[in-house]
């Protein structure tokens, strides 16, 4: 007689865009792998089993941005277990929390005490961001200190983060994302930029900089499978120029194997994302981009506030929020589930170099699985510009299997979906 299942997951709608699978299955569990995904299991000899009729059955969900360094960075770090296993997603990815002075510290406080499988996209700037100052994003880089942070972290340094907006750029110009990209050359892994403005420019810039001219002029030095990310901010310097146009540079650079990454955020406009989806940009994953200015958690004693001048903290937004919802977002958008769920499986997993093992629900892998609740009705959603638009489709996070361990989806920061 063959081992038992540990765990069979009954008559869900299973949705598996790297296998191609999207149809009524069973999944199977056994010692933290996938072990079978079949129109029939037998349930006898399994341990448990959990009806998941009408839900569905999905690859573990990826959130290629994410902060949660936390109790670093000021209050930038969100706790991973918060917007991971507990909000229904498997693994999440730190976007530049840690640097090649803070890569230890992360490792040994917050991943491996860590449910949810973190990987990391290494901060280029030695301080790691938290979003202070404009004058951090480009100081004391040392690239050759990056590259060898990345080459004793090989597996785990999927990436190299760098900000290209207008008040570190202000400041240090192209030069500080030359360097980085010298690093990611080196290392092979790929270059996430982050567009939009963060910090005003200054009065007095050292390298005058058009705030127009970044996009072209940074997305000329990226190559394929570097990202360039926020392409829905509402903020200037992104995707959309001065005159309400979208940078035609960003097709050309998708066309050449560049990615776009969601990075929601605090900063997310529909009228935006309706204006680069009209030219035809679909990103290419869908990063959440929670951090602890745009959702509520408790403060360290002693952490500075976000900013002291209002100006220099262009931060805010909903204090609850999910990468589920964001796909809902993306759902009301216009965009299909065969559109938005590759950007958090298969098209994730592809980006971090490991399609087959996650990303997927394909027998033998790792059961990284995420149960979500697919209701329809009328809700109304908002944007960081209280703009709204109705949902009628309303995606929620019940559980996750996380290499085979369950996990309730019961984070405070879920939010509660509104009817219209
Ligand atoms: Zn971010």
């Amino acid at each position: 007689m063959s081992t038992p299942y540990d765990l069979v997951l009954k008559g869900g709608r299973v949705v598996d865009p790297a296998a191609g699978v999207d149809a009524v299955r069973d999944v199977a569990v056994r010692a933290g792998r996938i072990a079978a995904v079949e129109p029939e299991v037998e349930v006898d000899a399994a341990r448990e089993v959990v009806d998941v009729s009408g839900r569905l059955v999905l690859p573990g969900l990826i959130d290629t941005h994410a902060h949660v360094f936390e109790h670093a960075v000021g209050r930038f770090g969100l706790n991973p277990d918060l917007v991971g296993v507990h909000s229904g997603t498997t693994t999440v990815v730190d976007l530049g929390g840690a640097s090649c002075m803070s890569m230890g510290a992360f490792k040994r406080f917050i991943v491996e005490p860590a449910e949810t499988r973190i990987f990391s996209f290494i901060s280029i700037y030695p301080a790691g961001e938290g979003h202070l100052s404009p004058e951090i994003y480009g100081a004391g880089i040392d690239v050759d200190l990056c590259i060898a942070c990345i080459e004793a972290n090989q597996g785990f340094v999927k990436g190299i983060k760098v900000n290209a907006e207008i008040g570190s750029m202000s400041i240090y110009g192209l030069d500080k994302i030359r360097k980085a990209k010298a690093a990611s050359r080196a290392t092979g892994v790929p270059l996430y930029v982050h567009f939009g403005e963060l910090f005003p420019a200054p009065e007095n810039p050292r390298v005058p900089y058009d705030i127009d001219a970044i996009v072209p002029d940074v997305a000329g030095l990226l190559e394929p499978g570097d990202i360039m990310a926020h392409p829905f901010t509402r903020h200037p310097g992104g995707f959309v120029d001065r005159n309400g146009r979208v940078h035609p540079i960003v097709s050309e650079a998708l066309a050449r194997g560049v990615r776009v990454d969601v990075g929601h955020g605090s900063h997310f406009s529909f009228e935006v994302a309706r204006k680069v989806l009209d030219a035809g940009i679909v990103p290419t994953t869908l990063g959440a981009d929670m951090h602890g200015y745009n959702t509520q958690k408790p403060v360290d004693p002693g952490t500075p506030p976000t900013h002291p001048d209002p100006e220099m903290a262009p931060f805010g937004g909903d204090a609850r929020f999910s990468l589920t919802h964001a796909m809902v977002e993306l759902l009301a958008l216009g965009l299909g589930l065969d559109e938005v769920l590759p950007m958090v499986s298969s098209r994730a997993a592809e980006g971090l170099g490991v399609a087959g093992e996650l990303g997927t629900l394909a027998p033998g892998g790792v059961a990284d699985v995420s149960v979500l609740a697919d209701e329809r009705g009328r809700w109304t959603l908002s944007d960081n510009d209280s703009n709204q638009v109705r949902a009628e489709r309303m995606l929620r996070p019940l559980f996750c299997l996380r290499a085979g361990r369950r996990f309730d989806a019961d984070a405070p920061i879920l939010p509660v979906p509104r009817a219209a």
